[in-house]
């Protein structure tokens, strides 16, 4: 028999209502790791404004809903962060991707998730279309680190989705995530971002258009790798400077505002290095607070831009106020 589908939908809410209050600690609204069941549509995630000459386009890949408590050092403090932020956890961590239009390049950093974490996720290129560009107008990708969330939008079924971009990454990244040795010596649980690694990165290796650095390189006129060395071996920001204007795109410095900015010395289970992770992260909060440049994050709530401020303990986000004004 034929059902149509907004009945199937309208049963699968009605199911997910039933199990939410009560439901593993959910709170009363429908738990969000069910959300997959909602229609989840926005209008295209993207938003765009100036750096000097530059534009700069913020293109949502989607939400991972977490319970970051369950994944965070400190969870008791997390969880009350959360709460005196009057969030409900799981929360939905949006994670953004970036399109840097030089007028002579394009240059993507990230690439979300692509079909490794569900369907909240891999929807960079739609997003990219929205915005006006095609897949092949991408000329380069600066990947933060080799993580599912960040690189897994480079390959969809093992085919590269951007057919004329070359990959550039610190060195340190694929000497880890791409080493027979190194997945060998991984215990079982950390084997599957290795075999995401090579599902996704592998394609761009084996067209030649893999292409490392070495720390803190220009890249590019007004492009420059910075060395945050910590979550990943050789996860790095990009420092993006234009007339005067700066912005730093940082990665995974922070994946829960409301634990991390006040308490930057909170890991998550994902740092390679957690002492180093959370150095780092004190580091470029303070260098960001002091100089007072932009800052775009990957985890940051959707543009996931603005600024940080230094506080009496720890620090604060700032999110840069919205703006339709758009230089032509
Ligand atoms: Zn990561």
């Amino acid at each position: 028999m034929h059902i149509p589908r907004f009945l199937l939908l309208a049963t699968a809410s009605l199911s997910v209502l039933a199990a939410g209050p009560g439901h593993a600690g959910a709170a009363s609204s429908p738990d969000k790791a069910d959300s997959t069941r909602w229609v989840a549509r926005q209008a295209p995630g993207f938003y765009r404004f100036a750096l000097g000459a530059f534009r700069v386009t913020v293109l949502s890949d989607g939400t991972a809903p977490r319970d970051v408590s369950a994944i965070m050092s400190k969870p008791q403090a997390v969880r009350e962060a959360f709460a005196a932020s009057h969030q409900a956890l799981p929360v939905e961590i949006s994670v953004n991707c970036f399109l840097i239009d030089t007028g002579q390049r394009r240059i993507l950093v990230d690439t979300g998730a692509g079909e490794l974490f569900g369907p909240l996720t891999g929807r960079l290129a739609e997003n990219l279309r929205a915005a006006g560009y095609d897949l092949g107008d991408i000329d380069d990708i600066l990947l933060t680190h080799i993580h599912g969330d960040h690189s897994g939008g480079l390959s969809i079924g093992g085919q590269r989705v951007f057919p004329n971009a070359v990959v550039h990454v610190d060195q340190r990244d694929p000497a880890l995530w791409l080493s027979a040795e190194a997945e060998a010596r991984a215990p079982a649980a950390a084997r599957t971002t290795f075999r995401q690694s090579h599902q996704t990165v592998d394609p761009y290796v084996a067209a030649g258009r893999l292409r490392t650095f070495d720390g803190a390189t220009q890249l590019f006129p007004g492009i420059r790798s910075v060395p945050l060395y910590g979550h990943t071996p050789g996860m790095n920001g990009y420092f993006i400077e234009s007339q005067g204007q700066r912005l730093l795109l940082w990665g995974d410095i922070i994946h829960a505002s409301e634990a991390q900015f006040r308490d930057p010395g909170i890991t998550i289970d994902y740092d390679v290095d957690r002492a180093g992770a959370a150095a780092t992260r004190h580091r470029i909060l303070a260098d960001a607070a002091r100089e007072g440049f932009m800052v775009g994050g990957a985890h940051l709530s959707f543009p996931g831009i603005g600024h940080v401020r230094a506080e009496q303990s720890g620090f604060s986000w700032v999110p840069a106020p919205y703006s339709v004004a758009l230089r032509e």
